[in-house]
């Protein structure tokens, strides 16, 4: 049985207005377009040529990025 890489579904989101990380799951074939920090309020979107807020704000890239691209060094 041969697994595929694999997927980091749990990311780091740091808010880029009060530097709050938050830890959070990534769906999986979703892609997230808007992230309300829980500590300040702000309401991020994805950067441009970032798919989701994930890619944009979080530690690892989203699941499907992932996929495409392979894994992410720890
Ligand atoms: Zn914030």
């Amino acid at each position: 049985m041969t697994m595929g890489p694999k997927i980091r579904l749990i990311t780091t989101v740091t808010c880029p207005v009060c530097d709050f990380p938050a830890q959070e799951a990534m769906p999986v074939g979703e892609s997230i377009q808007y992230y309300q920090c829980m500590e300040c309020g702000s309401l991020l979107t994805p950067e441009p040529g970032d798919c989701c807020v994930f890619c944009s704000y979080g530690d690892v890239r989203c699941p499907d990025a992932q996929r495409t691209e392979g894994p992410v060094p720890e």
